[in-house]
């Protein structure tokens, strides 16, 4: 749990108030690899996360799957092995 150091708790409760909007516009899909939202129950279900990238000169909100989660939050060892040729 050491990378949740920087998420206090306010910010999984906008997570999930994002999320229930995001839902409602029926274009949610995440960032990384295009996975279509499910529903805001099942989002936050199984992990889906709102995030903040903050712009030139607005804010934008970004969708980011569990599994692309899952794979950014480990070593970059595909991406190095993708770019060595291996
Ligand atoms: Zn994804």
């Amino acid at each position: 749990m050491g990378l949740a150091v920087k998420t206090p708790k306010r910010i999984s409760l906008d997570v999930h108030a994002a999320l229930h909007a995001i839902c409602s516009t029926g274009k949610g899909r995440c960032w990384h690899c295009d996975r279509r939202l499910p529903r805001a129950e099942k989002a936050i279900g199984t992990g889906w996360d709102v995030q903040r990238i903050e712009g030139e000169r607005v804010a934008s909100i970004i969708l980011v799957c569990p599994r692309c989660q899952a794979k950014r939050a480990k070593p970059r060892l595909a991406a190095h092995a993708l770019a060595a040729g291996i």
